[in-house]
């Protein structure tokens, strides 16, 4: 038995539903055995209630659940940044081209490498990664997210058209590969599968029909895509699928929407069709940066709460801007203040949408997401430098809500000292 001690916060509650969903302990601690959270109490009663138990002190610091990321791209690390696109262009010009180069293996296996680092050192314990349109990279990636230590679903990105044609598959070697890259992960500790055709304007019917059999052959993979991100590309799928009332149904149509499926974005999504996604209890990733960067508009947030879909965070690297998930919770934040129905998200909302919410988007509450007794201990240890903003911050206050709210606010990797997965150590800061 090990004892952490330092001020914890975490959502054990959805704060949407209860005011009092925070938990906050100023001298708090977690009590974690063999990869599992024993406890999470203030320091002293579970000094009483463990006296054998090895105690680390780490005050000065916070305890937060570690970060699930609902939606990022593997192959794109390296183009984060590309400021000044809207979607459809910089698929064109910035997106595909890079890619592309995920066909040369040792290519993949670096950025694989790479990219769970990255992950690690963000503070991203969980994450639904949209993977390459190659499958030897995205085993390239199970691979390194496997070495590392960390939770990762992700999948074989499909394609069959509009896109470059080195990034289209046949629907029938598409099948083939998914099986395989499924098959190579079944049973895993931390990794799972998820189909993932890139979007309805690049996966035609034959495409989308391979996806509905994979879903009907093995119940327990994911299922995730895009959906409603630009106006653009919204009137492109209608015009591609004359049938579909509007772009979900195209997903309904082959039964793609599920429990199981996470759709990244639906700024654009109509009424009904969040009628729909509640009603089928399907998944948002909401990408607020990426929103923001390629222009795409701002995400109903208000609606998607009234309606009562569940939504939770996503980076979207690399059209998003980067990795960070308490940056990609504080722009939610700033543009819901703007946003034509304005929501004023509390900290307490905001590290429920980058930790438990997540968790919840991937039917992975009673595993992860907060520190309730029983599930794995994955979090992140946050301290800021001395003689930070942050820092000087979080001495300014004892109240709770106004610590967080500072966290949120200015937490980036450099505060980030310590990320476990399952009470394994995924990464350390250097000391220092
Ligand atoms: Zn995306």
């Amino acid at each position: 038995m090990e004892i952490l001690r330092a001020a914890v916060f975490h959502t054990p509650a959805n704060p949407f539903d209860s005011a009092s969903a925070l938990v906050s302990l100023p001298d708090g601690a977690l009590a974690i055995h063999a990869g599992r959270i024993a406890a999470c109490d203030d320091f002293a009663t579970l000094r009483a209630r463990y006296p054998g138990a090895t105690v680390r002190d780490l005050r000065g610091g916070f305890l937060l659940p570690g970060f699930i990321d609902t939606h990022i791209h593997f192959p794109q690390a390296r183009i984060t940044g590309s400021l000044g696109h809207s979607l459809l262009d910089w698929l064109r010009a910035v997106a595909l081209p890079e890619e592309a180069r995920l066909a040369h293996l040792p290519y993949a296996q670096a950025l694989a490498s790479e990219f769970a680092d990255h992950l690690a050192a963000h503070g991203t314990t969980t994450s639904l990664v949209f993977g390459a349109h190659f499958a030897p990279a995205v085993a390239a990636l199970f691979d390194a997210a496997d070495r590392k230590g960390l939770r990762l679903i992700s999948g074989l990105v499909l394609s069959d058209r509009l896109l470059l044609p080195e990034l289209h598959q046949t629907p029938e070697a598409a099948y083939a590969a998914c099986r395989q890259l499924a098959a190579r992960v079944q049973g895993h500790a931390r990794l799972r599968y998820a189909v993932t055709p890139r979007f309805a304007l690049s996966a035609g019917e034959p495409m989308l029909d391979v996806c509905r059999t994979l879903l009907r052959e093995e119940p327990g993979l994911y299922f995730t895509t895009h959906i409603n991100e630009n106006p653009q590309e919204v009137s492109d799928v209608a015009r591609l699928f004359p049938r579909a009332r509007d772009y979900f149904d195209v997903y309904e149509q082959f039964d793609l929407a599920t429990r199981r499926s996470v759709f990244a974005h639906n700024v654009q999504a109509t009424d009904d069709e969040l009628r729909r996604f509640a009603a089928r209890d399907c998944a948002v990733a909401h990408c607020p940066s990426s929103n923001a960067a390629l222009g795409s508009g701002i995400f109903p947030l208000r609606r998607h709460l009234d309606a009562r879909v569940r939504f939770a965070l996503g980076t979207d690297v690399g059209a998003g801007a980067g990795f960070g998930l308490l940056r990609e919770a504080l722009q939610a934040c700033l543009m819901q203040r703007v946003a034509e129905k304005p929501v004023t998200l509390r900290a307490a909302q905001l590290l429920y949408l980058a930790t438990r919410a997540g968790a919840e988007a991937l039917g992975m509450e009673s595993l992860t997401g907060d520190f309730s007794p029983g599930k794995a201990a994955d979090f992140v240890y946050l301290r800021p430098p001395a003689g930070s903003v942050l820092a000087g911050s979080l001495k300014n206050s004892d109240d709770p809500d106004r610590q967080l709210a500072a966290i949120i606010t200015m937490a980036g990797p450099e505060s980030i000292r310590e990320v476990r997965v399952e009470g394994s150590v995924v990464f350390e800061a250097p000391a220092g």
